[in-house]
Order: structure tokens, then sequence, then C-alpha cells
């Protein structure tokens, strides 16, 4: 009888990476800015990496060809390792920066809540396709790396374009910028720099390659205007 490899494989990399996020110093200074209201996207880019870079190292450490049975990652495995794993990395990412969007909106005057974007499950699924392709998992391990952090960087971005959608669609103006980082930026993050305002913002200011380390933040809707208007009131009531 061939044993079931998955409970314990599961096991090892949820507990190695609870361990991992509960220890992180990264993240709890993080979690002070959110709780004292000063964090922002780029925190929240901050707190992707370092999720998806704890992921990504317990996948080192326990993923190989050698604990694979025929050295392979077999469809039924890598689906019931990936899919709990990506999931929760979604859910804690899309909550952090669900509740850095609500304090930005805010900061200018909304009451608008942050909004959670849904599991890209087509992400998901593109990466155990991926990795299932090939005979010999080692030769496919780095998959279960950059790309890994690369997903959980989505989320935030995701969270973004779920935001700045829904307050376009309200009859706000929201922007958003993206600045280049990296040492030097490629030419296309580079074309991508600047701020944009909702409905004209390209699709690909939410998209990222590997290893892509640009910042993309969300500027409140409107805020120029709201600030005016504050500035108008207030002239208003000291007639
Ligand atoms: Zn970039």
């Amino acid at each position: 009888m061939v044993t079931d490899v998955v409970p314990e494989l599961l096991e090892n990399i949820q507990r190695d990476f609870n361990a991992a996020i509960r220890r992180s110093v990264k993240l709890q200074r993080i979690q002070e800015m959110i709780e004292n209201g000063t964090a922002t996207y780029k925190q929240a880019n901050e707190y992707a990496i370092e999720v998806g870079e704890a992921l990504a190292r317990t996948f080192q450490v326990y993923i190989k060809s050698e604990t694979l049975p025929d050295g392979k990652m077999y469809y039924n495995i890598a689906e019931r390792v990936l899919n709990p794993t990506l999931r929760n990395n979604h859910i804690i990412v899309a909550q952090v920066s669900s509740q850095i969007q609500e304090q930005l909106n805010r900061s200018v005057g909304l009451g608008l809540r942050g909004i959670e974007p849904p599991v890209n499950q087509l992400r998901i699924d593109s990466i155990i396709n991926r990795v299932v392709a090939e005979e010999e998992f080692d030769k496919v391990a780095w998959i279960l790396q950059e790309p890994i952090v690369n997903f959980t960087q989505s989320v935030v971005d995701d969270t973004i374009k779920t935001n700045v959608e829904f307050q376009g669609e309200s009859g706000l103006g929201p922007r958003i910028m993206r600045s280049a980082h990296g040492n030097p930026p490629c030419d296309w993050c580079r074309s991508m720099e600047g701020v944009y305002k909702y409905p004209d913002v390209p699709e690909g200011v939410y998209k990222r390659h590997d290893r892509c380390r640009c910042v993309v933040e969300y500027y409140p809707g409107d805020s120029e205007e709201i600030r005016r208007q504050n500035v108008w009131s207030k002239e208003w009531s000291g007639n």
C-alpha cells in the first residue's frame, strides 16, 4: 500500500509557517502600525513579502523529490498542499490590506469599509499545473519559491484594485500611485510608474513580474476635493 504523504507534509508546513509568522519582528512592527493607524500600502506590501517568503521557506524545507512518491509532484498532492496554504496566505494578507484600506478611507473622511478581494483561484491553479507538469519535482522546485511571494503580493494589489473599482463605480475619483523599486528597476516597471486616476488605470498597474518590488499605493478617493470642501466649510462656518 502506498502511504499518503500529504497529512504529514501539510502538518509540518503549517506548523513551521505559523511559528515563523508568530516570531516575525517585521510583522509585529507592521501590526503595531496598523493598530496606531500609520500603516499604508507600503506596509501591506512588506507584510505580503514576509508572509510569502515564510511559506516559500517551509516549501523549500519539506517539499523535495526525495520525499515525494517517484520524485514527482502528483496532482492530488499539489492540489491538497497548495490550495490550503495559498488560500491561507490570501486570507492573512487580504485582512491586513483591507484594514489598511479602511484606515486610508477614514483619513480623508470616507466612512467606507475596506473590501477584501476574492481568492484568485486561477493563479493558484496555474501554480499547481506548472508544478505537476515536470516528471522530476526538483526541476520545478523554483516555482514554489519566488512565484509564491509574487502570488502573496498580488493579494495586496488585488485589494487596491477591488477598492478602487468600488469607489470609482460609486462616483468617487480614487487615485493609484505606482513607484518603481529595484536596482535598477526594469524598463517595464519604469514605464508603469506614475499616478493614475480612476477610470484611467491601465490593467498593468496591478501586475508584477517575479522579484518585482515596485510599490502600488492607493490614494484615497477625491482627497483633494474633500480637503477643499473642508476648507470651504470652515470658511463658511467662520463667516
Ligand atoms: Zn517592478
